[in-house]
């Protein structure tokens, strides 16, 4: 088979006049609907961002936009808050679609961040809601300090400018970099993070986030399901990366991200091998921040590889072992 690049792959139709071919992720699928509500085939996508956090779409024009794709059963997960969730719920019911609760915590650990995303946990957990607030109390502080930072790299008045943009929600990185494109001071995003806000540039500030067995437990603490998100989305080497996921495991983590919007066959294949050794489920998730990520579409993901357990169906997803 000749080879083919991994952008023509995703774009190219499997046969002329056939549009994007979604492969049936494995293994049983429940989303909860009666089933004669359920004939179409699954598309699955538990990992996406809205303007509560670092997203560009209301978690209600996400939620459309995440069913105007084809996504059957999607989590939003945004940076260390739940206050989307009530509003994408309420979207995604319109739709018929699948939903299910989602965040994504910010942890440190051995001086590094990882990312636990948490799906189908009780929203209204006290302790959850505790530790997500004291995480939000970080990010204000935090932002106070890169606000202070960017002055110096020419962006004024970086903190209520940072706040205008966030609106409701959390002000994360991606906010600043908007700031030093509008003020002229970088080409785009990429280059706003290479240049200053990646850790050792002039406006990043390292924070203590969560430990990770604190976000483990919050999570399953609230009747979830923990995921170490994007395992190739942090820069480590492999020997780093093994580290990360078996600390996760020792943690009491449940599953791996497998497919992201991001990854190759072949990454994929390793996070399931590492996931299988480890015995963790595996996950899937665009990551979809904004429609500007051309390459990268809700619920354009491969099915896991190999016979590694969907985390759709552990018990306390919702609809698992409804039907078999
Ligand atoms: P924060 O949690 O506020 O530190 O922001 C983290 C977010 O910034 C990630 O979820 C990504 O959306 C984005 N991000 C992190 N690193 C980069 C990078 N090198 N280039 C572009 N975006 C990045
Ligand atoms: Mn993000
Ligand atoms: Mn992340
Ligand atoms: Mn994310």
């Amino acid at each position: 088979m000749p080879r083919t690049t991994r952008a023509e792959r995703r774009t190219r139709p499997a046969s002329p006049g056939q549009p994007w071919r979604r492969r049936r992720p494995r293994g049983a699928f429940f989303c909860g609907h009666e089933p004669s509500a359920c004939d179409h085939a699954p598309v699955i996508d538990l990992h996406a961002h809205s303007t509560r956090s670092d997203g560009r779409l209301t978690p209600g024009t996400l939620v459309a936009r995440a069913a105007e794709a084809g996504v059957t059963t999607f989590a939003l997960t945004d940076h260390d808050t739940t206050d989307g969730l009530a509003d994408a719920r309420a979207a995604a019911d319109a739709h018929g679609m699948c939903f299910v609760n989602g965040v994504e915590i910010s942890v440190t650990w051995q001086r590094r961040t990882l990312h636990i995303v948490g799906l189908a946990f009780d929203v209204d957990d006290a302790g959850l809601g505790a530790g997500l607030a004291r995480l939000q109390h970080t990010r204000r502080e935090r932002a106070e300090r890169i606000a202070h930072k960017l002055e110096k790299c020419g962006v004024a008045d970086a903190l209520p400018r940072a706040q205008a943009l966030a609106g409701d929600g959390q002000i994360t990185r991606p906010h600043f970099a908007r700031l030093l494109i509008e003020d002229g001071v970088c080409r785009d995003n990429a280059q706003a993070f290479k240049r200053h806000l990646r850790p050792g540039r002039d406006a990043h500030v390292a924070v203590e986030w969560a430990p990770l067995e604190d976000a483990v437990a919050w999570i399953q603490g609230a009747g979830g399901i923990a995921v170490l998100a994007h395992p190739f989305g942090y820069g480590f080497s492999a020997v780093w990366r093994q580290r990360a996921i078996a600390a996760f495991a020792q943690a009491g983590g449940d599953a791996l991200e497998i497919s992201t919007g991001t990854t190759d066959r072949q990454q994929e294949i390793t996070a399931a091998r590492n996931a299988a050794q480890h015995g963790l489920a595996g996950s899937l998730g665009s990551d979809f921040h904004a429609p500007e990520q051309f390459w990268l579409g809700l619920g354009r993901l491969r099915a896991l590889p190999g016979d590694l357990p969907a985390v759709w169906q552990d018990r306390r997803f919702p609809g698992a072992g409804a039907a078999e």
